[in-house]
């Protein structure tokens, strides 16, 4: 049942927000409620920010990809994306971090002659929304887009939009220029329950209880561990993605190559990223050999020399999984919580539209139409 409030949920100016987890979500969101002038704690349990998923992430942006269907999700990502480049520039000059941001497209490939079919239905639907995508490329055609592209490719799509970020720069940066406009980030603290008590909300963490007129929580694949507190039967489950670093010279890579089971992209630094593995491991974020042995089939499919080139490194994250997708907006329960969660594959594209849409669900009281489709209240509804 909805508790009642004796006082508008609205935040007024310099009221307390708490907001659990500092990945990109709840940085992003701290960022835009401190420019806003609210005063925001963000409490983190790793000793540094950015240390979950985010940290794992290649960084694409890639909507066109993404979403398989016209509708509310595809929307969302489209609206993100649009934001990025803007949200990148006050980004840097808020924080002095440079998010490399690089537009350099994407080719979407099958090495399934079946899957052609596929393609071509996708870029159909896909130009009714005016998503900007090339006609069905030839291997000889790729190959002019992207060097090496492999012989086991079919055919393909060029997305020429698609972009990606360097995902440790952006939380850097995020918390950075939160901390700039007075959000207070307290690392090392893990909030153990959160509850709804009358007009406030109050975080126990070890030692200590915080109260805050509302609070978010953005704590990522472990978000679901503080809704029981809150009378909330929902989880949002853990999937395990791995990434292989190996070297390349810079430049080598000109464009994303997006397959059917995973990705290269190439970083400004010229290192090249293998992704990502998809697997239900629970909380265990922690590469595996048989893991990096997919991936190197998934770089054979793609661009068959990066199977000999030099390994640099490797890393796992654990990405926040809803059935529903993003849940972004308040609780069934009580108005002062809401949730920003969900993101699963798409944490970082989805970063600036988050911030803003769950920064006027604060600010506001109310969620925003926008959110609808993403409101924990229709998701759990059942
Ligand atoms: C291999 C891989 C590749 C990916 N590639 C892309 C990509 O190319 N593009 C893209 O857009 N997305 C990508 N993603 C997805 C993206 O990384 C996630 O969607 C995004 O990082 C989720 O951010 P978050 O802030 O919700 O979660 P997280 O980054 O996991 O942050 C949650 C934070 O909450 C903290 N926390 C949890 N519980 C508590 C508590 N009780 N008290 C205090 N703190 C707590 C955690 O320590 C953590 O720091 C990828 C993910 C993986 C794993």
């Amino acid at each position: 049942m909805l508790e009642s409030v004796t006082a508008s949920p609205a935040i007024q100016d310099r009221a307390h927000c708490l907001i659990v987890g500092a990945g990109v979500v709840g940085l992003a969101l701290a960022w835009e409620l401190s420019k806003q002038g609210l005063a925001v704690t963000v409490l983190e349990r790793e000793p540094e920010c950015g240390q979950g998923a985010s940290a794992a992430a290649a960084g694409m942006l890639a909507a066109g990809v993404e979403a398989n269907a016209p509708g509310p999700f595809l929307d969302l990502c489209r609206r993100s994306s649009r934001m990025w480049r803007s949200w990148a520039e006050e980004l840097r000059s808020d924080s002095g971090v440079d998010c490399e941001l690089e537009t350099c497209g994407l080719l979407r490939v099958t090495t399934r002659p079946e899957s052609i079919s596929d393609l071509e239905v996708r870029r159909a639907w896909q130009l009714t929304q005016g998503i900007n995508v090339s006609e069905l490329l030839s291997l000889d055609q790729l190959r002019a887009e992207v060097p090496g592209v492999s012989a086991m490719v079919a055919a393909g799509l060029l997305y020429p939009d698609e972009a990606h970020v360097h995902s440790h720069r952006v939380t850097q940066a995020l918390e950075l220029a939160a901390r700039r406009h007075g959000a207070r980030i307290e690392t090392g603290v893990e909030v153990t329950s959160l509850k709804a008590e009358g007009d406030r909300v109050r975080a126990t963490v070890p030692g200590r209880d915080l109260e805050g007129d509302l609070a978010v929580i953005a704590a990522g694949s472990w978000s679901g561990n503080l809704l029981a507190g809150l009378g909330v039967e929902a989880s949002v489950e853990p999937i395990r993605g791995q990434i292989a670093a190996v070297c390349g010279a810079p430049g080598a890579l000109p464009r994303i190559v997006f397959g059917d089971r995973g990705y290269v992209l190439q970083k400004r630094s010229g290192q090249v990223l293998v992704g990502a593995t998809e697997e239900a491991a629970g909380f265990d974020a922690w590469p595996t050999l048989s893991g990096m042995e997919r991936l190197s089939e998934i770089a054979a499919e793609l661009i068959p020399a990066l199977t000999g080139a030099r390994f640099s490194n490797s890393w796992a994250g654990l990405r926040p999984h809803s059935a529903a997708g993003p849940l972004l907006g308040r609780v069934p329960t009580t108005d002062r919580v809401l949730l920003a969660t969900g993101h699963h594959r798409n944490g970082i594209l989805l970063a600036p539209v988050t911030a803003d849409l769950l920064g006027r669900a604060v600010l506001t009281g109310t969620d925003p139409p926008e959110l609808a489709a993403f409101s924990p209240r229709v998701a759990w509804s059942a």
